[in-house]
């Protein structure tokens, strides 16, 4: 399987983070930690900007809010979306502009409401009628964008069914907010993250599309469209370069949306998540039995200390030991705390060297997105994941 080639960073990501490797190579850590090099997310997000074209980005703050990246896309000229009062202030605080930042969550504390709005920000997300009452309430006159429910997606982390509303609310949700005296300029979605090439993108792109024509034939003159999220990042299976991946979709985007002068994204994942690695340690290796195929590794970070994404095996890491060039074997992978769901991979077990034992260092690849924010707070007396910035 091939790495992608990102000519952005004139090589493949492997080289990218070379840094973030000789770092944690040099380095020691008492407990798990993510190196963040905020390089590579400058260059990921010019890299996509090169794609998105006359696309505004909104980074979707949750991926990862450490400062460190919140600055430096700031200095980028991106834009925000955040999903609480939390994610505002921290953008605020950094000198993000509130005209830059959409508050894209669709289930919003009515207080969080009335602080956006007294701190200047005017564009929110909604896909019901009483977040539309709240939004009228603590936001007057501001513009809203209706979210639409996906069905089916290609993603390998899907986002389906919590939210958005089906294609017939949208009308007379529209009709809600217009009585309300709020604005409804348009129309957002999310494909699913780590949808891994464009044309996955076709289905989710035609059935918005649909419920768009619909909208402006009823009259509404929308003209914002959010494509959301679900650009990719490389875990192993093969993903368009970014630049490429970020100008089809936009392409198809062109195709089919009339009066869409205003296009928002929102990565996340494929913003920060090759931006990261973890520094973590080898616990415990061992066979339950004397004819036991498969060992078991345990590490020191597990599902509650940053590595939730390992939930149903969906997003499969890769790792590096200083004995790749070791034999290998079959291993379950399993976390460090006294709870049996705490197991990362067992169904598709991962291949280790042979030679592996407790005190080894093992280092997590392209782990920069939904990791330390997920991380629990001392489940189990295990310290919460650490965050390095080189
Ligand atoms: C989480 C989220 C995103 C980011 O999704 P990725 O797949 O990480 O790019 C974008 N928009 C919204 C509304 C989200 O909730």
């Amino acid at each position: 399987m091939n790495a992608y080639v990102n000519p952005q960073l004139g090589g493949d990501p492997v080289r990218a983070s070379h840094r973030i490797e000789t770092f944690i190579r040099q380095s020691t850590f008492d407990r798990p930690t993510l190196v963040l090099d905020t390089q590579i997310v400058a260059d990921q997000y010019r890299a996509l900007k090169a794609g998105l074209g006359r696309a505004d980005i909104h980074y979707a703050v949750k991926a990862n809010p450490a400062r460190a990246i919140l600055s430096t896309l700031i200095a980028q000229g991106s834009h925000f979306d955040a999903a609480s009062r939390g994610e505002i202030e921290l953008c605020l605080s950094l000198g993000a502009r509130p005209e830059t930042i959409s508050f894209g969550n669709t289930v919003k504390r009515a207080s969080d409401i009335a602080f956006a709005y007294a701190a200047g920000i005017r564009i929110f997300a909604a896909d019901a009628t009483e977040e539309l009452e709240k939004l009228s309430e603590h936001a007057p006159g501001a513009q809203v964008y209706i979210r639409l429910l996906v069905g089916s997606t290609e993603a390998d982390w899907p986002l389906s069914r919590k939210f958005g509303c089906a294609p017939e609310m949208v009308v007379p949700l529209m009709t809600r907010a217009t009585e309300l005296g709020l604005k409804p300029v348009g129309m957002s979605f999310h494909v699913g993250s780590q949808t891994r090439r464009a044309e996955m993108w076709t289905g989710t792109l035609d059935h918005v599309a649909a419920a768009w024509a619909t909208a402006r034939a009823a009259g509404f003159d929308l003209d914002l469209l959010n494509i959301g999220g679900g650009f990719p990042a490389f875990y192993g299976e093969e993903i368009e370069a970014p630049t490429l991946y970020a100008a089809r979709v936009m392409e198809m985007v062109e195709a089919r949306f009339d009066g869409a002068t205003r296009v928002m994204a929102e990565p996340g994942r494929g913003m920060v998540a090759e931006a990261g690695m973890i520094a973590a340690e080898v616990m415990l290796v061992s066979r339950k039995s004397d004819d036991d195929i498969c060992r078991w590794v345990y590490l020191d970070i597990g599902k509650f200390s940053g590595l939730a994404e390992t939930m149903d095996e969906a997003i499969r890491y890769q790792f590096i030991t200083d004995r790749d060039h070791e034999e290998t074997g079959p291993c379950i992978l399993a976390g460090p705390s006294c709870d049996s769901a705490d197991v990362l991979y067992e169904k598709r077990p991962v291949q280790l060297p042979l030679g592996l034992r407790a005190g080894d260092r093992f280092i997590i690849r392209n782990c920069g997105a939904y990791t330390s924010t997920y991380s629990s707070v001392c489940f189990n007396g295990f310290p919460p994941l650490d965050v390095v910035v080189i």
